[in-house]
């Protein structure tokens, strides 16, 4: 891929980048939920160059061009930068919602005119629940999600297809997961590590 304004990044690119920054991690790992699995992602280290995250922000980018997008739109804290990073890089404004008492809402005095077009962008797509909030938030607040984008789609699919929203993401990495009593690893006599504070995200 080439570009003047940047080189845009490919999947096995994002990956073994990714795997060089510890951002995706292969193991053995116990997940929050309780499940083990054998792939673990902190996209924060990643994300923690800016070079290389406004890479992977080109490639979304150039993939909705034509969608003309007003706004892009991620959940905080996971997805602001890179959020930001795509807003960069399709020339919009990038807001964040973030949880409040729990909620999804959208604060910071951030709005959106009547009917403004929204990309909703994640870092990690596992069940694509946090997103759904995020778009049922903008939807109530009078714009329109006509797509949705991460770097990386665990789900298996587009979690957004009942709602006619097309998901564009960098890399398509299947989530193996396991109930301890069932975990392969484990029977190997194998122990899993929690490698962080939202393993699995
Ligand atoms: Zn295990």
């Amino acid at each position: 891929m080439s570009s003047s304004v940047g080189k845009g990044m490919d999947s096995a690119t994002l990956l073994e980048s990714m795997r060089a920054k510890s951002a995706l991690l292969e193991g053995h790992f116990e997940l929050s939920s309780g499940l083990h699995s054998d792939r673990y992602f902190q996209c924060a280290l990643f994300l923690q160059y800016p070079e290389d995250a406004g890479n992977a922000a080109l490639s979304i980018a150039r993939v909705v061009r034509g969608l003309n997008i007003d706004v892009v739109v991620g959940p905080a804290m996971g997805a602001v930068t890179f959020s930001y990073e795509v807003g960069r890089a399709c020339g919009t404004r990038a807001l964040f919602t973030e949880r409040k008492d729990g909620e999804m809402v959208l604060r910071r005095g951030f709005s959106f005119k009547k009917g403004e077009r929204v990309l909703v962008v994640e870092d990690v797509l596992t069940t694509g629940g946090s997103a759904r909030e995020v778009i049922a938030v903008i939807e109530s607040l009078g714009a329109k999600v006509v797509s949705a984008g991460c770097l990386v789609n665990r789900s298996g699919g587009n979690p957004f297809e009942d709602l006619n929203i097309p998901l564009v993401s960098l890399a398509d990495v299947e989530a193996r997961t396991w109930k301890p009593s069932e975990c392969p690893l484990c029977a190997t006599g194998d122990k899993a590590v929690k490698p962080g504070s939202r393993p699995g995200a």
